[in-house]
């Protein structure tokens, strides 16, 4: 027998946070929290855009999903980011990825090629309305010796037939309004969106083709029963013939039963995200005049894209004692200064943060997780775009797409040793992050 509730309360006292994002857009769809028993041909944990993607791809496909989300869809990672929409890793290249993962590398590197291409199509297709602006992305360099890394980007990715250009300075001058770069790495396919609405349009999007979201339902474990896997929740467990965990950098945050292989391989790292005013026409026409979403070289990421308003959506990062907020205030308004003078003066209306799931090596972790299982993690702050193409491949997965046919370069979890220590002091990582920006390379 299956029961569902509709309540409009989260768990405990979790709250939304107090993003630009969510002060913005319309509240998601209502969907009921997970009583009783259920039954599914595939279960999904996590309702952020790996899930949703996910489903949606099921949903296409006419199979039967239900998605198991702790607070409501949106409420991780994918709600609460800087919304740029980037075809590339974080910083493994393509060669990186193929070393490593050989002929599913190279289907990898394929799927991460065309998947701003996807989000955007996906979004069109549907009617999601979130703001998005396929507008491109641009990686500036920081320093003239630093090219190299757009050199070689550009080379890369032109091998594999990505639509990008290697800028002089004079050109991301004009590009970015700015004299601060020294040439960089253009990536056409890529944009920005809002990202808590697109959760939320993927979210009655799935809705609307017959998935079944669970909201306010922690899962608290899963195990393999005979041929079934089963998820259970504290008022409810669901039974489904294959499953996929997408629960990712807040894989340890409702339940450390959920899976502590996965949740200790990557390092949740708080990453702060902040919204000016809006900018008046005169001075938004003179920084990133065509919109592009940008973020540069720097370990300590500069970062900014436009939101609808003509905000700059930016942010930083700070350690130590005193109020992280108003110190990000007051660093992140210098350097906004410092790279675009003619803003004059900066006040930011929303600050607010997210786990952003590092690896050690910046790639992601793609894996089997038993018969008709499969789960990742490591987006290493850059998978808005990515996650559209892997719900794909993890739907094939589950729908027994032989695995040399996937784009999923699989491996086995390896646990990062003295875990809680480690996620304790991992943001001193950042004092490590701004000698080497202040260094050139050779
Ligand atoms: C502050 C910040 C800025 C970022 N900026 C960018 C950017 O500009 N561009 C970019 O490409 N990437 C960016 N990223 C990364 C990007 O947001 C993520 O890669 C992406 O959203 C991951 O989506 P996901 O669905 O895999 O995970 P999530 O969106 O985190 O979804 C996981 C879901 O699982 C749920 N969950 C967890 N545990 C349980 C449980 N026990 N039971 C049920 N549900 C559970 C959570 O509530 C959550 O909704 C950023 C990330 C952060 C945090």
């Amino acid at each position: 027998m299956q029961m569902a509730t509709t309540t409009s309360n989260i768990p405990g006292n979790v709250q939304w946070p107090q993003s630009l994002w969510a002060a913005q857009t319309p509240p998601g769809p209502d969907c009921p929290t997970l009583e009783g028993s259920a039954h599914a041909d595939v279960v999904v944990i996590g309702a952020g855009f790996t899930g949703l993607s996910t489903a949606l791809h099921l949903r296409e496909a006419g199979v039967d999903v239900a998605i198991v989300e702790a607070i409501e869809p949106g409420w991780g990672a994918s709600g609460r980011n800087n919304g740029q929409v980037i075809p590339t890793l974080s910083r493994p290249d393509p060669d990186d990825i193929v070393a490593r993962h050989g002929a599913a590398g190279e289907r990898f590197v394929a799927v991460l090629r065309d998947s701003a291409a996807a989000l955007f199509d996906t979004v069109r297709r549907y009617g999601i309305e979130a703001e998005q602006e396929q507008a491109g992305w641009v990686q500036p360099v920081h320093s003239p010796g630093r090219i190299k890394i757009a050199e070689r980007r550009f080379k890369q990715w032109s091998t594999f037939g990505a639509d990008v250009e290697l800028l002089s300075r004079e050109q991301v001058r004009d590009m970015l309004g700015s004299n601060a770069w020294y040439g960089g790495f253009w990536n056409k396919t890529g944009g920005h969106i809002n990202p808590l609405a697109l959760a939320r349009g993927l979210a009655r999007t799935v809705l609307g083709l017959g998935a079944r979201i669970y909201a306010r339902s922690p899962v608290i474990d899963f195990e393999r029963r005979g041929d079934r896997w089963v998820v259970r929740t504290e008022k409810g467990e669901l039974s489904a013939r294959a499953l996929v965990l997408a629960s990712n950098a807040y894989s340890g945050e409702f339940s450390k039963a959920l899976a502590p292989d996965i949740a200790h391989e990557v390092m949740p790292v708080l990453s702060w995200q902040m919204a000016t005013q809006p900018l008046s026409d005169n001075v938004r026409k003179s920084i990133i005049p065509a919109r592009q979403a940008m973020s540069d070289t720097h370990g300590e990421l500069y970062f900014a894209r436009y939101d609808a308003r003509n905000r700059l959506v930016t942010g930083g990062a700070v350690i130590g004692p005193g109020n992280k907020a108003e110190r990000l205030k007051a660093r992140v308004a210098e350097r906004l200064q410092r790279l675009w003078p003619q803003i004059g003066e900066v006040s930011f209306d929303y600050v607010w943060n997210g786990y952003v799931g590092m690896t050690t090596d910046y790639m992601p972790r793609i894996h089997k997780l038993g018969p008709d299982a499969y789960g990742w993690t490591g987006c290493n702050g850059r998978a808005v775009a990515l996650t559209m193409p892997l719900g794909a491949e993890l739907a094939k997965a589950v729908r027994g797409v032989p695995e040399n046919e996937l784009a999923l370069p699989f491996s086995e979890p390896v646990t990062i040793p003295a875990h809680a220590l480690l996620r304790k002091l991992a943001p001193l990582m950042l004092l490590l992050y701004r000698q080497r920006d202040a260094r050139e390379v050779s």
